[in-house]
């Protein structure tokens, strides 16, 4: 089960529709929530998302919006008596901050901390690319596992059916018939998450070729010198990112409270994202990860 549940879609002064910032990602046995803002315990319970699912918690940077909901979400799994270990990454020089937020949580919670310096790995099937705002920021990538797509007209035609299938999965041979004789190599799925950045080669590294691109748009784009300035993004930019690297859906948020209404983003979003699809988030949407693309597999 892949599924984004969008908790909060503000950027720095919440709305009466817009909460900050948070998500939920739901990935196989995995619950990764991104950036908690504030009130992000109480969107939880509104959107139907039990504390004791998550696993890991990644901040992109220690601005707020970002992480000010940390101590409430994690004095929440205590008293839910959540028992497996947590773990928790960051921006290394946000540590300061991070402990004083984790200092305010109920104790109790066996919790790992994880600084990050440097793009690259940071667990198992996730990695990070540095950002550039303010303060130091990284950005989130998770990957599927790469596998195997099974070619039927040749399991056919070596007579290669039921039980025998999984067995040539999961032994790599049968017979002699090699796995990859009846299949090819598929890439692992991709999810990707940009918070505050202006445009940047982690941002571009980061939409390459996800399915499901996560992007901060906090500025329309006539207002493009404000995100000079505060070093974000404008809609058109991350409708291009998106475009340019050939991701399958782009998923809209944090947005500044100036809009009461983030259509004209969206459509900004759309006209420089090619082929992606472009969503606008709402507080409390449920995103399905999109299916496998054809060009994927
Ligand atoms: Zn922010």
């Amino acid at each position: 089960m892949r599924e984004l549940v969008i908790l909060g879609t503000a950027s720095q002064v919440p709305t009466r529709t817009r909460n900050h910032n948070g998500y939920f990602l739901r990935w196989e046995r995995e619950g990764i929530l991104f950036d908690p803002g504030e009130g992000t315990q109480r969107q939880m319970t509104l959107a139907g998302v039990a504390a004791s699912r998550i696993t890991r918690i990644c901040l992109t940077h220690v601005h707020g919006d970002h992480c000010f909901g940390l101590p409430g979400v994690l004095s929440r799994m205590v008293l839910d008596g959540v028992a497996s270990p947590v773990h928790l990454h960051y921006p290394a020089s946000g540590e300061d901050v991070v402990r004083a937020l984790v200092s305010l949580a109920t104790p109790g919670l066996d919790l790992q901390l994880h600084p990050h310096g440097e793009a690259g790995p940071i667990a198992p099937g996730i990695d990070v690319q540095p950002l550039r705002h303010r303060i130091e920021a990284y950005g989130y990538r998770v990957t599927e596992p790469d596998g195997r797509t099974f070619l039927p007209e040749r399991l056919a035609a070596l007579g290669i059916a039921g039980p025998d299938v999984g067995r040539l999965q999961r032994e790599g041979s049968l017979g002699d018939v090699r796995l990859e004789d009846v299949s090819v190599h598929r890439p692992g799925r991709r999810f990707a998450f940009v918070m505050d950045t202006a445009v940047c080669d982690g941002a571009v590294a980061l939409a390459g070729g996800a399915d499901l691109l996560v992007m901060e748009s906090t500025f329309s784009d006539d207002d493009a010198a404000l995100a000079d300035q505060y070093l974000h993004l404008t809609a058109g930019q991350a409708g291009a990112l998106a475009g340019d690297g050939g991701a399958g859906t782009l998923v809209l948020t944090h947005f500044s409270s100036r809009y009461d209404d983030v259509a004209v983003l969206a459509d900004q979003a759309r006209a420089a994202a090619g082929s992606a699809l472009v969503i606008a988030a709402s507080d409390l949407d449920r995103i399905a990860f999109p299916p496998r693309r054809a060009s994927a597999a």
